[in-house]
């Protein structure tokens, strides 16, 4: 018997129309436990580096995280994996919501779509039964207006459905997929379903999940319910709203926005409003929400109430997202009312809420330096909340200088170019990332910036505190109840962590510790995202109710895996190692881990080369970010090594760098 996962997949070529359902093999759940584990296999094993994201042969997975569907407060995440258009690298987007535990109680753990349909379609499980059905009635239709119009045609309330909107049509490569209370927005999935004329994804399911020790399980789940009732009646002092308390810093029962708007950039993040924050705002921008938001919501079975449904005068309801609610605000220079109504028609576009602003604040940019003219803007009204209005349109129909915007600031200042490519200064890998330009270098966050495969926000953020506290008595007081710790070790850096002198930063934490937090905190995130669990719950905040201590308890009691601490960490370890393996031969290299070069005032070159020197022999690769042969094979992935050798990604001679490695280091 399987338990936690129900052992089948789903696999439907959109080509041939075919649809089968695949017994998989409970060997792979070993070794990469599931969600992110296996679809890095999947990937890895079918999807070679020569096929391009909008090819038929390119894969689009739709993983349930291995505890999904389980009784474990918190965990549903959809991870959606496949290559992107935008990066051209392994693609791991993942949405919260109620998608994921439906798919479990249909009896699927994945959803594996390859081909392309020559029609729009929209694919309906309805347990056993599974359909491909005519779409092009929803041609063109918002993504959450298609998620009621589908459950309203099938007369199913309680389908869950993951659409796209328009932009995921047009292959908008900031294009989202877009679900109940939730989406998966980074790195252009969206186009990928929209390539493959899928419009939605309907799911309907009433089985049942088997729990190995349901006992001992039920017993955990209590514990974390226990604690995240304590954490909520004493969150952490000292540290900022945000980091105070549980779930995602969606901040949508608390008004604070200090932190956020005076830490964070504005425009196309180049300004800091450092005084921002004043009594009268903080007043006007209370009234706007609690007169605009409909109620608070949690994911499926969680009792955070993170999240918030959002109702703007004269539009219709929809899902706040996170860090959204402030992104086209500040990449406006606007107030919050004009945020929260543009983000219901980028909802129902179906863009992701973090790159959209951002190109569309690029655009602005290049227009007032005169890289692009009004030859280019035809029509775009005078004022600046209209011309945010006009470029959304134009961006997710693809209409003039639209079409162009729509592939992402870094493709889109190619294209432009004539000194464009200075104004997209805000990518790693390709992609927009957070709007942040800071002081000084913070080597935590510079390795977990650079060698991060995520794409998003939760990469960079962890369990270890983001900086020292100033007093020694505060930080005796935090490391006392922080058992969350995978080593004691970790509190004796904090405490002698310091706000300025010789224990202070960019040189302390030391380069050895910032490599153990950073593993620590990378390990978290895929550890989530195996497991199917919620950030807000694990990786990302300080103190979380899951961790590495009681997360093997969890896939024994529930997936029956004999699991402790260190098979634990060995297998995140093996899939994490598959997922930079994906990357690596998609030609990922040194020269692509770094940060934005303007993201730190005061950089530390010599540091910085120090401390990627260091992560990577850490992680077992090479000084190109390879892994190597060594420590492939001491993870059980000789055939990937087998891989590399052939396409001369490394030598037979382990350790050698390759002709490739060593051209591209002579050219540095
Ligand atoms: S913490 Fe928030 S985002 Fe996470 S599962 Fe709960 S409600 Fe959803």
């Amino acid at each position: 018997m399987r338990y936690a996962e129900t052992g089948f997949n789903l696999e439907i070529d959109l080509s041939r129309g075919n649809i089968e359902r695949v017994e998989t093999d409970p060997k792979e759940t070993e070794l990469y436990l599931g969600g992110l584990g296996t679809n890095a296999k999947i990937l890895w094993d079918r999807v070679p580096p020569e096929v391009e994201p909008f090819s038929p042969d390119n894969l689009l997975i739709f993983s349930a995280g291995l505890l999904c569907g389980t009784p474990a407060p918190g965990c549903n995440r959809t991870i959606v994996t496949t290559v992107s258009p935008q990066t051209r690298l392994m693609a791991f987007s993942m949405m919260g919501g109620f998608w994921a535990p439906e798919l479990k109680y249909a009896g699927y753990d994945k959803v594996i779509i390859r081909g392309k349909s020559p029609n729009l379609v929209y694919l309906w499980i309805n347990n056993d039964k599974v359909e491909i059905r005519d779409a092009s009635h929803l041609k063109g239709k918002g993504a959450v207006e298609t998620q009621e119009l589908i459950q309203q045609e099938l007369d199913e309330p309680k389908a869950q459905v993951a659409a796209i909107g328009l932009a995921g049509e047009n292959r908008v490569y900031m294009a989202s997929i877009e679900q109940g209370r939730s989406s998966a927005s980074r790195q252009g999935i969206g186009a990928v379903m929209g390539d493959k004329n899928v419009k939605a994804i309907v799911v309907r399911g009433t089985k049942d999940i088997n729990v190995a020790q349901p006992d001992e399980f039920l017993e955990l789940c209590n514990e974390v319910l226990e604690y995240i009732k304590f954490r909520n009646e004493n969150p952490i002092p000292g540290v900022m709203t945000i980091l105070q308390g549980l779930g995602s810093p969606q901040e949508m029962a608390t008004h604070d926005e200090k932190w956020h708007t005076e830490n964070f950039m504005w425009g196309n993040s180049r300004v800091r409003r450092k005084d921002f924050w004043n009594e009268e705002i903080a007043k006007e921008w209370k009234e706007t929400m609690e007169s605009m938001q409909t109620r608070l919501i949690s994911c499926y079975n969680c009792p955070m109430k993170c999240g918030a449904t959002i109702t703007p005068p004269g539009q219709t309801t929809y899902m706040m997202k996170c860090f959204s609610k402030l992104t086209y605000t500040m990449a406006a220079f606007s107030n919050l009312a004009f945020g929260l109504g543009i983000a219901q028609k980028a909802t129902e576009y179906g863009v992701d809420g973090f790159s959209t602003p951002q190109v569309m604040a690029f655009a602005l940019e290049l227009y007032e330096n005169g890289i692009l003219t009004d030859q280019d803007m035809p029509g775009m009204p005078s004022d600046n909340e209209g011309r945010f209005l006009w470029l959304l349109d134009r961006i997710v129909r693809r209409e003039g200088i639209g079409d162009v915007l729509a592939n992402g600031t870094y493709w889109a200042a190619k294209e432009i170019g004539n000194g464009a490519e200075e104004y997209a200064h805000n990518n790693i890998k390709k992609h927009e990332q957070l709007p942040l330009k800071l002081s000084m270098l913070n080597p935590i966050y510079f390795l977990m910036y650079c060698t991060g495969e995520k794409i998003n926000i939760t990469q960079i953020e962890g369990q270890f505190p983001q900086a020292p506290y100033p007093k020694r008595e505060d930080r005796e007081a935090f490391v006392k109840d922080w058992f969350q710790v995978p080593d004691e070790k970790f509190k004796q850096y904090f405490l002698d962590w310091e706000l300025r002198g010789e224990n202070s930063m960019p040189y302390y934490p030391t380069v050895q510790m910032c490599c153990d937090i950073v593993d620590w905190q990378e390990r978290m995130h895929y550890i989530d995202d195996a497991l199917g669990m919620c950030s807000g719950l694990s990786s990302f905040p300080l103190k979380p109710p899951y961790h590495m201590h009681n997360y093997p308890k969890f896939i024994s009691a529930g997936a029956g895996l004999d699991m402790d601490e260190d098979k634990l960490t060995q297998a995140a370890r093996r899939y994490r190692t598959l997922v930079r393996a994906n990357n690596i031969r998609r030609g990922m290299r040194r020269k692509d881990e770094k940060p934005p070069e303007d993201h730190w005032k005061k950089r530390f070159p010599e540091l910085e080369a120090e401390l990627l020197d260091t992560y990577y022999k850490f992680k077992g690769w090479n000084n190109q970010g390879i892994p190597t042969k060594e420590s492939l094979h001491e993870l059980g992935l000789d055939y990937v090594s087998e891989d590399f050798v052939q396409r001369e990604i490394l030598k037979d001679n382990e350790g050698t760098p390759s002709k490739e490695t060593l051209a591209e280091k002579e050219k540095k």
